[in-house]
């Protein structure tokens, strides 16, 4: 084995995103091995609708009260044979495989790995799988602004999420009832917003939004008297206009990015592909749309997450030229692993080394993360062997920039200076 690949297989990985549900939600949810694998809003999901699956085959093939593993592989392995080599596909391999023994995924080496799955269930195996991730944090955005409470597994960490927010269709009444500030007009509800993050700023590692999902990542400021009657509509329960939730929602993000500068917490933003199938609108999920908020806050740390693809290109430009601007290969990999790695090998000679964090698996079972670390380790070793090979980086420095970008430039952007 190369010292490159031996060395990137070794390094605890500072993961800085996953929607990991919690130990305990883990051992309720006892997932049999197609759930392990293909289950709990996995990517690869995505990949066989789009491959042609209806929606009702695909409940079929995920239902674990079914005990027949043969006849539900049988319903998605025509659609698998077009997913397989996908990223997404490629990942569920590596779990197979790193779990189970599984060199060829059919029915009969489901059923056959069956004793295997055994020691994945429960919080024991919740550990293992973190084990064998060889994951040293872990940062999970649980889509909700109370951290849960996971002292099973220390490593977990949580964001505080704020898309709600941002796209203005927050539930004043829970936000007062969190924060304990009644809200009644502009000024208040600004209180209520410094409030949160003030609330939580010891408990969570990162705020984070996917208001990419709901409206345009483009951002304008907005003065309190522009937005004073649309927050008054909301309090009154009167639906807001798309145009009217996007002004209340730039508003309140300027409330946030500040209050989160105070804090010293960084905002992750996603940027770019859409989860699911049949709702992306592609003109709102650009990073250059953040240009204006990463102006307007010189002194707050953006992440720009899952490198913005299709659009990475454009985070070459935007991380080198803004101070304020860090990008992150979370999910990417598994999106497109090939586009990653050339993203990777232009950034190394294009934007500042340290800017760059290399993974989040971004999955919701630890069975996947252990798959998604699996394949990132071995894209970033064919990645770095091909500058190796190209005679414009040496070994060592090879592997000084796999712990930059697996550990060491998380770790430093993500410490607290009073920690
Ligand atoms: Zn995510």
């Amino acid at each position: 084995m190369s010292l490159l690949k031996q060395a990137i297989d070794q390094i605890a990985i500072y993961d800085t995103h996953e929607h990991l549900i919690t130990p305990a939600a883990y051992a309720a949810l006892n997932p049999d091995i197609i759930t392990a694998l293909f289950g709990m809003h996995a990517y690869i999901q995505h990949d066989l609708i789009s491959a042609g699956c209806s929606y009702s085959t695909l409940d079929a093939f995920l239902d674990q009260h079914n005990h027949d593993i043969a006849a539900r592989w049988a319903l998605i392995a025509p659609f698998w044979a077009h997913c397989q080599y996908t990223g997404y596909g490629e990942a569920v391999r590596f779990s197979a495989h790193a779990l189970y023994e599984i060199n060829h995924l059919d029915a009969t080496s489901l059923e056959a790995a069956a004793a295997l799955h055994a020691q994945y269930t429960g919080i024991a195996g919740y550990q293992k799988l973190m084990t064998l991730a060889n994951l040293s944090h872990v940062q999970i955005d649980a889509f909700t602004w109370q951290p849960p409470v996971t002292t099973e597994v220390p490593a977990l960490h949580y964001d505080l999420n704020v898309q709600t927010i941002v796209d203005g269709s927050v539930s004043f009444a829970a936000l007062a009832l969190h924060t304990e500030i009644a809200i009644t007009n502009i000024a208040s509800y600004r209180t209520a917003l410094q409030t949160l993050i003030q609330k939580h700023a010891r408990d969570v590692v990162a705020i984070k939004t996917q208001h990419a999902y709901t409206r345009t990542l483009a951002w304008s400021a907005v003065s309190d008297e522009a937005v004073e009657a649309v927050c008054a509509q909301h309090l009154a329960g009167v639906p807001l206009s798309s145009h009217h939730a996007i002004l209340l929602g730039d508003w309140a993000f300027a409330v946030i990015v500040d209050a989160a500068c105070t804090a010293q917490l960084p905002i992750k933003i996603h940027t770019g592909h859409h989860a699911g199938n049949g709702n992306m609108p592609l003109e709102w999920i650009s990073p250059r749309l953040l240009i204006p908020l990463l102006r307007a806050f010189p002194a707050a740390r953006f992440v720009c997450m899952h490198i913005g693809y299709p659009f990475q290109d454009e985070l070459l430009s935007l991380a080198k030229h803004y101070a304020n601007v860090y990008v992150d290969l979370c999910w990417a990999w598994s999106i497109d692993p090939v586009t990653s790695g050339a993203f990777v090998r232009r950034w190394i000679h294009t934007v500042p080394i340290n800017k760059l964090f290399g993974f989040g698996g971004d999955a919701f079972l630890p069975t996947q993360t252990v798959g998604f670390s699996l394949q990132l380790r071995a894209w970033m070793n064919r990645t770095l062997r091909a500058e190796v090979d190209a005679g414009t980086l040496k070994i060592p420095a090879a592997i000084r920039i796999a712990q930059a970008l697996l550990s060491e430039n998380q770790r430093l952007f993500y410490t607290r200076s009073q920690e």
